[in-house]
């Protein structure tokens, strides 16, 4: 999608920190990062809605190995935002990886 804002860090269009990047997903520091890490893990095609089972798995998978590469799987949170009123801005299908300093439950 052409106005999609992750498809087009995904094309190269839009400058990101990329961390990871394989087949299926490419990772990139969060702009805003809430915690010291902060890691978004998106799908390189563009998937709006959360009906890929496997692709799913693959973003939270990628999530966990970037976790173990930095040394926070003491205590992460992988996140999906669904709709508006979790604060999610991006329709395009990503995981947050938080991490490396202590959270408070409930979340926000
Ligand atoms: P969500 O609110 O779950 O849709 O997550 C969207 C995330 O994208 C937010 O945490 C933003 O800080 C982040 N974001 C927005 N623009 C950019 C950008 N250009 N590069 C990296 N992250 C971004
Ligand atoms: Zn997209």
């Amino acid at each position: 999608m052409t106005d999609c804002l992750f498809c087009r860090i995904v094309k190269g269009e839009i400058p990101a920190k990329k961390v990871y990047e394989d087949e299926h997903s490419l990772a990139f520091e969060d702009i805003d990062p809430q915690a010291p890490t902060h890691v978004l893990v998106v799908s390189k095609k563009h998937v709006a809605q959360k009906e890929d089972a496997e692709l799913i798995g693959r973003l939270h998978l990628v999530a966990a190995e970037i976790g173990r590469q930095r040394g926070i799987e003491d205590g992460y949170r992988t996140v999906l935002n669904v709709g508006p009123k979790s604060g999610q801005s991006v329709f395009h299908i990503h995981v947050h990886l938080i991490g490396g300093r202590p959270m408070k439950w409930p979340p926000g």
